[in-house]
């Protein structure tokens, strides 16, 4: 068990010698601070070497997973290896050290990398307008239904209260549409994994304000209706919402605006290869059509005959700011250079790749683990643990024992639609003997839980911590280290 900082500390041991102002007043930064709020007695701060220091927080570090050290077939999250070189150009001085409050002409090459950034996104989605302001997927998804409420506002239509939301849509989009106060309408899938279509039509009429739709969906498998989808939806006077958190399916390929959609999230931080996990920053940019383009948050950007850049705030629809400043930058500059390394032939290969890897995991295993909607997935497929539950083994388990053998879990539980689902995304980045060592790996568990249930329910066994109680975890969460805590 590893030692916690505290427990390494020597009195009287440091590794930083800070300036001691006692003794004049006029230089101490507590003279200005009110006496109410300076602390009196010490605080207990653990006291180290630098070396014990640097030490410490190396091991932890070795301890966490991530996709520099091991494969990562985490569905819907597209954990794909992020070129080091996209991390080199973000941290350039010229662009790490910009202030967003500066004035616009000592900027005009960040505002041009923005603006190029945004003419390749537009035309990979297939979009006439756009905002880099949303600071992840999610938020993206606010930003456009927020959108949508205020065109229909605009028009003085008073009546679209409901939003259509398959039941394979990503978690997030539900949430999103109550969050703007829509009434959620879940629509069934048929039994190819795909909207149903009288389903849908059951549900339409004047008071549908949009349909959302993650195409491919959590499935992995791509509407095949989704222009009839589109048509209907539009006939009725709905707006079609696409989620493109996992663009990675279709770059190159197929472009949501030319499938007839009205706006779309993407998120930088999934298929244009900037990290993410562990809450760091994120980006999930919107595109829309010359409908919804008077809506997008202020300030857009423009470019005048000159060839200078502005920030235009001049735009009496727009929903307004939705994040501060112009979005997270440095996300920007990852996913521009992810982009123009790749190139338009690049990015079609990535698509065909992730389709590729998805799909020969998936032929490679449905001999072993059920695999319900059994058609040529997209990036990702979801199999069932249906077939291990009945030896005794979860899904939980199969899950818990892929650590054992250095693969970070999948997705697991969802889709909904799937019972004991493990859901699939090994992405376009991984090798051919990578996938053959990850499918040989399932296929050993597959056979563990045959002859030896109790096996793969007592894993895993050589990670940090063993196996948890999740739900007490979760339900009494404590995060504050205190010297008598029972570790
Ligand atoms: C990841 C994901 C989202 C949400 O993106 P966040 O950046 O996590 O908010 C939405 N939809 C789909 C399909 C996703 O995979």
């Amino acid at each position: 068990m590893t030692k916690l900082l505290l427990e390494k500390s020597k009195m009287g041991r440091n590794c930083a010698n800070l300036p001691f102002y006692s003794d004049d007043r006029k230089n101490d930064p507590l003279s200005f601070l009110p006496a109410g709020f300076i602390r009196n007695e010490k605080l207990n701060l653990p006291e180290v070497s630098e070396l014990i220091l640097v030490r410490h927080f190396t091991e932890l570090a070795k301890k966490n997973f991530s996709i520099d050290s091991g494969f990562y077939p985490l569905g819907s999250c597209t954990m794909k290896y992020n070129p080091k070189i996209n991390e080199t150009v973000s941290r350039l001085d010229g662009l790490a050290k910009l202030h967003p409050f500066q004035p616009q002409e000592q900027v005009q090459g960040a505002m041009k990398l923005m603006f190029i950034l945004s003419e390749y996104l537009k035309e990979i989605s297939g979009f006439k307008a756009i905002t880099l302001q949303p600071a992840a997927g999610a938020h993206g998804e606010l930003t456009g239904l927020l959108m949508i409420k205020k065109h229909f506002e605009k028009i003085g239509d008073k009546k679209r209260l409901k939003v259509l939301v398959p039941d394979t849509a990503h978690g997030t989009n539900p949430a999103t549409a109550s969050m703007c106060n829509f009434n959620v309408v879940e629509l069934k899938s048929n039994d190819r994994g795909q909207v149903d279509i009288d389903s849908l039509k059951a549900n339409l009429d004047e008071t549908v304000a949009a349909i959302m739709l993650t195409n491919p969906n959590t499935l992995g498998i791509f509407e095949e209706n989704i222009k009839t989808i589109s048509k209907m939806v539009h006939d009725v006077g709905g707006l079609l919402y696409y989620d493109g958190a996992n663009l990675n399916a279709i770059m190159g390929i197929a472009r949501p605006g030319d499938m007839g959609f009205d706006v779309c999230h993407l998120n930088l931080h999934k298929t244009f290869s900037t990290p993410h996990g562990g809450g760091g920053p994120g980006s999930g940019v919107v595109c829309c059509n010359e409908l919804l383009e008077p809506f997008l948050p202020v300030p857009i950007l423009s470019k005048d005959s000159n060839g200078k850049f502005s920030w235009n705030y001049d735009r009496k629809d727009s929903i307004g700011k939705i994040k501060a400043y112009y979005g997270n930058f440095g996300m920007f500059v990852r996913a521009l250079a992810y982009i123009m390394a790749n190139g338009k032939e690049g990015l079609e290969q990535v698509s065909k790749d992730a389709i590729l890897n998805a799909n020969y995991i998936k032929e490679h295993l449905k001999s072993d683990y059920e695999v319900p909607y059994d058609i040529e997935c997209m990036h990702e497929f979801v199999a069932s643990g249906k077939k291990q539950k009945k030896q005794g083994v979860n899904t939980l388990a199969i899950a818990k024992r892929l650590l054992d053998y250095g693969v970070h879990a999948p997705t697991i539980y969802f889709p909904l639609v799937v019972s004991e689902a493990i859901m699939i995304e090994p992405t376009e980045t991984e090798s051919k003997e990578e996938l053959d060592n990850f499918i040989d790996i399932m296929k050993k568990i597959a056979q563990e839980a045959m002859i030896d249930p109790g096996l793969v329910n007592g894993a895993p066994y050589t990670t940090p911590v063993t196996r948890v109680d999740e739900v007490s975890a979760a339900r009494y969460l404590n995060l504050c280290w205190s010297s008598n805590c029972n570790l």
